[in-house]
């Protein structure tokens, strides 16, 4: 089952994962006990001298000038397709995530959390039952799509498939949203899937790399049908047939640049309607199957996808179907099997479209396991050691300062109404602060979790997820629901909630410094917490009111000022190259754009604020305002592989890392007097944009 957000705006990283938890967490720790813990972690400055490059102009170059040491000192581990500051970071979390599910695994007298993380890593842990069972542990599944008798018997078939489907790939995905005209109500939602490749882009595109991606995705699926037992001859047959389907459900799917425009994504209609749209389709077995609460209203996100999927049920044979299931049944669960299925994965998805040398060591992908599917329960012992109640008031005092900053701002703005003026600061004081870790943890009790099964843990956590998420249908929103874990390196803005969100992993040096002076941490999370704000207010985020409702607050005129400067970004971002010949896409990534520019230009107001009283003084040879921005760009300094940079320029709301730095600072003209840069220059745009 797919649990989408309606929409849903991540900041850094894709790192996907769930979290929740009771305030107790923090009770009663004392100063000396909070900085023993914090020792879990390897100390990493947020200002770092030697990860800079100073042989390098500013004014040239300046990602260049602030990471090029840390580049050339950092190359890419060979299981990482990627590797930067913040994955450095979350690589530290896992080394400590780790140290504390073995000690759940081992400890005697454990509690109900303990055992469920404990016992679930062990099981994980233990290669050889897991090697031994082999495909049988997806053998309840292959029977039953065996039974199939007709493509009419399908539709139950795919409801209990999808409810151990976390990757979207089983035809289709359904689940809750909150209503994007009542954000305070969840209802039922359909949403487009069915394809084994990263983006619907990747059948559709005609260049030499995609078709060579298609031909390879082909042998992929070859080898897992071999594994299943096919035939050669078969397997290929069968591999043919399914890259058929899919192909078909590609051309119906929306871009990830559609998607960016909910109005795009906001289809409610009856059940009865969407049976209509698909008739082909049993929606009144699927239901039954899959057991919902009752309602009324569905939205229905691609309703042209949803009629391809109608026009390829009468189109493609029953043999077709159950071998399209029987690879993706496998291709989902693939991680969790035995070495051959979970080797094959790693060769296609992590080698060869990703650019990775090695696959990841059993703990690390165990670890990663429990974190996405037990996240709330491992990040209650993740909190209790590296968040103290001192970083939560501390971190939160940053977010007040750039809110206030935000306040200043929009009061400002010399091309927006008085009228649009006092609905955005509405808005603006409605954003809901959620900082470290959620106020009531995730109750997992009803999970069962045995020591000796670890195909049943991954089958039970995975299907209370999707049940919790189908229970929603029909209820008052939680506005205390985190949709990231406490270990996370990430932030997001969550325009349907209309709430900010830093899970605890990303409030950790090197991005959040306690040690350190005021100017890297506001240039670097500062910058961060402004990023989100701006993202209320960004293209997207600016369609929703302070309710969290698609509802229009702009005047006309206003809304034609604020496109005409968006459109400043989409031409600036639009001219960089990504890798080889790929163009950043910069209607994709307007939005982060935006909220990059926004949120340095917020993060330096607050920080000039906060120290107007103050006589700062340079340190390590910089000024204190060249501090700020060089905390600011060793945020992201980061090695890519080509492979990863170019599935992220297609997928990737997010420009590549050194463009979110010098796409920046060339519009900040603090910048180019903080490193005396002269017009003409690369870091200096002879036309500035500026959106907030
Ligand atoms: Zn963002």
């Amino acid at each position: 089952m797919e649990n989408r957000f309606f929409v849903l705006q991540r900041c850094v990283l894709s790192l996907v994962v769930l979290v929740s938890s009771v305030a107790t967490a923090q009770t009663g720790k004392e100063a000396g006990d909070a900085e023993r813990s914090a020792a879990g972690l390897p100390y990493r400055p947020s200002l770092d001298v030697s990860a800079m490059d100073k042989s390098i102009d500013p004014c040239v170059d300046f990602y260049q000038y602030s990471c090029a040491g840390w580049k050339k000192a950092n190359p890419i581990p060979p299981d990482k397709t990627s590797w930067g500051r913040y994955a450095q970071l979350y690589e530290d979390n896992l080394v400590l995530l780790r140290t504390i599910l073995e000690h759940a695994a081992a400890a005697k007298n454990r509690d109900a959390v303990d055992q469920k993380i404990g016992d679930y890593y062990a099981s994980c842990m233990d290669e050889a039952a897991v090697n031994r069972k082999g495909v049988r542990a997806i053998q309840p599944e292959l029977d039953a799509i065996a039974a199939l008798k007709s493509v009419h018997d399908l539709a139950p078939l795919a409801a209990r498939l999808q409810m151990e489907d976390v990757r979207g790939e089983l035809l289709f995905g359904s689940g809750s949203i909150q209503d994007p005209d009542n954000s305070e109500m969840q209802i039922a939602n359909v949403d487009q899937g069915g394809l084994g490749l990263p983006d619907r882009d990747y059948y559709t595109r005609d260049d030499a790399k995609s078709q060579e991606n298609r031909e390879r995705y082909v042998l992929h699926m070859q080898k897992v049908f071999s594994l299943l037992g096919d035939s050669p001859e078969l397997a290929k047959k069968n591999a043919d047939a399914v890259m058929r389907m899919e192909m078909a459900l590609a051309k119906a799917s929306q871009t990830v640049t559609e998607r960016r425009d909910p109005y795009k994504l906001k289809h409610k209609m009856t059940s009865a309607e969407l049976a209509k749209l698909a008739p082909r389709f049993d929606w009144d077995a699927y239901w039954k199957a899959l057991k919902p609460p009752a309602f009324q209203i569905v939205n229905v996100m691609p309703p042209d996808f949803v009629k391809q999927m109608n026009a390829s049920l009468a189109s493609e044979q029953l043999e077709n179907w159950k071998n399209y299931f029987r690879f993706h049944v496998a291709n989902i669960h693939a991680e969790y099997l035995s070495d051959d299925f979970s080797k094959e994965q790693f060769e296609f998805y992590q080698k060869y479209l990703r650019g990775a040398q090695e696959q990841q060591p059993r703990w690390k992908r165990c670890v990663q396991f429990v974190d996405h599917q037990l996240g709330e329960a491992l990040g209650q012992a993740y909190v209790r050691q590296v968040f103290s109640p001192e970083l939560k008031a501390s971190t939160l005092k940053i977010v007040e300062e750039i809110e206030k900053a935000m306040e200043l701002r929009i009061n400002q703005l010399d091309w927006m109404s008085p009228t649009t003026k006092q609905q955005a600061l509405i808005k603006l004081h409605s954003i809901r602060n959620k900082i470290g870790y959620p106020d009531k943890w995730r109750d997992y009790s009803s999970v069962e979790i045995t020591v000796d099964n670890f195909a049943g843990n991954v089958r039970n956590a995975i299907v209370f997820e999707a049940r919790r998420q189908l229970n929603k249908i029909g209820k008052p929103v939680d506005h205390g629901e985190w949709d990231i874990t406490p270990p996370t390196v990430d932030a997001y803005y969550n325009p349907q909630m209309n709430d900010i969100n830093f899970p605890a992993g990303v409030l950790q040096p090197p991005l959040y410094d306690a040690k350190m002076d005021d100017a890297p941490n506001y240039g670097d999370t500062g910058g961060t917490i402004g990023h989100e704000l701006t993202h209320a207010f960004d293209d997207e985020g600016s369609q929703f009111d302070a309710k969290g409702n698609l509802k229009n607050w702009w005047t006309e005129e206003d809304q034609k000022k604020f496109e005409e400067r968006t459109k400043c970004v989409d031409d600036q971002y639009s001219q960089y190259i990504a890798v080889d010949d790929i163009h950043v896409n910069g209607k994709l990534t307007l939005g982060e754009n935006v909220a990059d520019l926004g949120g340095e230009i917020l993060a330096y107001l607050a920080w000039k604020d906060v120290n107007k009283d103050r006589q700062l003084e340079p340190k390590d040879g910089l000024t204190p305002e060249q501090r700020f921005f060089v905390g600011f760009a060793q945020w992201d300094c980061a090695n890519d592989r080509p492979e990863m940079l170019r599935e992220l320029a297609i997928t990737n709301p997010h420009s590549p890392a050194k463009y979110r730095i010098n796409g920046v600072v060339v519009n900040m003209p603090e910048f180019q007097e903080a490193f005396s840069c002269k017009a003409g220059q690369p870091m200096v745009n002879a036309k500035v944009c500026k959106v907030w």
